[in-house]
């Protein structure tokens, strides 16, 4: 079984009419996607779809909780995902998602994944910068991270350090 084989929704040989999936978004969809930023998810995923002259409208209700690394101290942090997408599909010679909320696709394909359009939809959700309430971030971390990059850690590492410091000199009071 593939790594997204439960992202399926069968398209080509739907009736007409309302139709209703639910889907798990877990950590270890994450990591399927090879994204190392998501500490943890726990998310579910509710699609109302309804099948009309050869359109298929679907609306993604997606809701739960993901953890991230706060972008100051690194420690975990919730971020809560309360989002809607909305996209209706059509049957085409060609692939095309050009448009918005228009995803055509090939007659070849009798279903489709939907493990992208989760990832983006549950992604855009998280916002450019993420860090804990003001006061409620680990210092003691952020410090520990700070020596730990002083005896030379890996480039990753020191990328996301020199973030911390210039949260932390931009943020003298906090
Ligand atoms: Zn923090």
């Amino acid at each position: 079984m593939g790594k997204f084989t439960a992202y399926k929704v069968q398209l080509a040989s739907l009736p007409d009419g309302h139709h209703e999936q639910d889907f798990e978004i877990g950590t270890e969809f994450f990591r399927n996607m090879e994204n190392r930023d998501i500490i943890s998810s726990d998310i579910y995923v509710h699609l109302d779809l309804v099948k009309k002259n050869d359109l298929y409208d679907c609306t993604f209700t997606v809701k739960g909780v993901l953890q991230i690394p706060c972008d100051r101290c690194l420690d975990p942090l919730d971020h809560e995902v309360d989002t809607e997408y909305h996209v209706v599909v059509k049957y085409g010679d060609n692939y095309d998602d050009g448009a918005d909320n228009l995803l055509t696709i090939p007659y070849s394909n009798s279903y489709l994944n939907v493990a992208y359009i989760l990832n983006d939809t549950i992604l855009l959700t998280i916002p450019m910068r993420h860090v804990h309430p003001l006061g409620k971030c680990n210092r003691a971390m952020a410090a520990a991270l700070n020596k730990h990059r002083s005896a030379g850690d890996d480039d990753e590492m020191a990328a996301a350090l020199d973030e911390v410091d210039a949260e932390l000199a931009e943020d003298p009071q906090d």
